[in-house]
């Protein structure tokens, strides 16, 4: 493991770094036009892929997201390499098979191809937790290859939501119509809310690849100045550091 777990609330979450490195050049852009107006120019763009694994007081398990995938997974058009996501789980000592609830940031490659093998769940015993509006956007390969396999392990919420006990998720659209964060205590397990540090700064730079920017930018504005006010921790997707106190 290359993050060091923390524990918030009596639920230990542990980072699980799927994989590191810059976009592959079919979807590659300089960082400041990833970021428009940003001003930064610190290529390339070196990203983490963190998924994360939280375990509560009684020993039940929730995923947060599960990464990259295998060698054939829909991110490998552009992730930089497969996701070692089951060696990290297995470095924490758990199975797939442990997992009792994988909650899905949203259906992009990167946070959700890790949920499928082979055309069927990964995680055989749990349930997915999506967001209905992502769930009803969802088309094409993210449709095909990653909801038809899950369909008979949904758990569809809308808006905010308890999916286990001291773990909620809160609808935040933008970079994706069913967008979502997690919730454990004082810490927001954020998916693709921010990209890049540069938007903890300014939250109104916009990120090239989401998919309503403005409706983004305002949600990122208003759930950061929220997180901000109770002093929130995040755990991000793709920094290289998981967790930042804001
Ligand atoms: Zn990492
Ligand atoms: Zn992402």
């Amino acid at each position: 493991m290359k993050h060091n777990p923390i524990t918030v609330s009596g639920v230990e979450v542990t980072p699980l770094c799927d994989a590191v490195g810059p976009m592959g050049p079919a979807i590659r852009l300089p960082l400041a036009e990833m970021f428009p107006g940003s001003g930064r120019a610190d290529d390339p763009w070196v990203l983490h892929f963190h998924c994360y694994l939280l375990r509560d007081g009684a020993g039940r398990l929730t995923l947060v997201d599960t990464g990259i995938g295998g060698e054939d997974s829909p991110a490998a058009s552009w992730a930089p390499v497969p996701g070692v996501l089951t060696d990290e789980l297995a470095a924490a000592g758990v199975t797939p098979a442990d997992i009792d609830t994988v909650i899905l940031t949203h259906l992009h490659s990167d946070h959700a191809s890790g949920a499928v093998a082979d055309g069927a769940p990964v995680f055989e015993n749990a349930r997915y937790v999506l967001q209905r509006a992502e769930v009803d956007s969802a088309a094409g390969v993210a449709a095909d290859r990653l909801l038809t396999p899950l369909k008979d392990h949904l758990h569809i919420v809308e808006g905010q939501a308890q999916v286990a006990p001291g773990i909620h998720v809160q609808h935040t659209p933008g970079h994706t119509p069913g967008h979502q964060i997690a919730r454990v205590g004082d810490l927001a397990i954020t998916g693709d809310l921010v990209l890049h540090p540069v938007q903890l700064a300014d939250p109104g730079v916009h990120y090239v690849y989401d998919d309503d920017r403005e409706t983004a930018a305002r949600t990122r504005t208003e759930v950061l100045a929220a997180l901000r006010a109770e002093r929130a921790t995040i755990a991000t997707a793709h920094f290289s550091e998981p967790f930042i106190r804001l």
